[in-house]
């Protein structure tokens, strides 16, 4: 499935929401959330660039064009050291509640502004709350992009057939369970249990990495700094990567250097 000397590839995902996460799909613009959202970027991103430097690790942010308006820095940083860059929205929306037309302002206001900040047009989508309309798919083909993460259908990366186009989108899978924000985002409104024991939350990505190895598959985590970002998460992540690394032929590597290799290796 993957280049010679690699039995499992790794994907770390952070999705830098920020502030968008409460003014977009929460509607709470109160500056008791707005402080939580501020809290990913602010304290939970260096220790996640601190954590992906001592490993040597390059993943992929997903930004919405508001958080990079707000904290250009951040790209600009994330940048420099050679992580990814993918479009995530302006503002945290959900397109599939959208009419085309202003799906597809969302989509170029996003692209401008990160090509506006890195000088590179971003090649990777992941759907802001796992929205898709009727248009989506479209659209990343008439924008050029060259993978979708938004999707659970399958473990391994998959095509999407798109309706009236030859060709297809390449799909990089995640999955809840791999997600941080069902097991630990807490909220009053809307109502969010969340703050989970780390314990069992290391167990669950724990196990599914093992069985990821064992099938020579793909593993791709969704995390969140303002959720993973709080201290016993960090030291969560930690232990997490340090079981990953304790096994022989792991690729740590960023969603574009997964999708190149798919779509060389494996072409629709
Ligand atoms: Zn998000």
């Amino acid at each position: 499935m993957w280049k010679e000397g690699v039995k499992c590839a790794v994907a770390l995902g952070f999705d830098i929401d920020a502030e968008t996460l409460w003014l977009g799909p929460f509607k709470q613009d109160t500056p008791a959330h707005l402080a939580r959202g501020a809290y990913g970027p602010q304290v939970g991103m260096p220790r996640i660039v601190d954590m992906l430097d001592r490993y040597h690790i390059k993943a992929t942010f997903f930004i919405p064009g508001w958080t990079a308006e707000h904290y250009p820095h951040i790209v600009e940083e994330l940048h420099a050291k050679g992580h990814e860059i993918g479009h995530h929205g302006y503002l945290h929306e959900n397109v599939s509640r959208r009419t085309k037309e202003q799906e597809e302002e969302i989509m170029q206001r996003g692209l401008e502004i990160l090509q506006g900040i890195t000088g590179e047009k971003p090649v990777g989508y992941r759907s802001p709350a796992g929205g898709y309309s009727p248009h989506t798919l479209q659209f990343l083909l008439d924008y050029g992009f060259t993978y979708d993460s938004s999707l659970v259908g399958r473990d391994e990366p998959y095509y999407l057939e798109v309706e009236g186009r030859e060709e297809k989108v390449l799909e990089l899978p995640f999955s809840w369970e791999l997600d941080d924000a069902p097991h630990f985002l807490f909220s009053f409104v809307p109502y969010h249990t969340g703050l989970s024991a780390p314990s069992k939350v290391l167990e669950i990505w724990r196990d599914e990495f093992d069985w990821c190895y064992r099938e020579g598959g793909y593993y791709n985590l969704v995390c969140h700094p303002q959720i993973i970002g709080r201290r016993h998460r960090m030291k969560m992540m930690d232990d997490l990567i340090q079981h990953i690394r304790g096994n022989a032929d792991v690729w740590f590597a960023t969603h574009r250097e997964i999708a190149e290799h798919w779509l060389e290796h494996h072409p629709a």
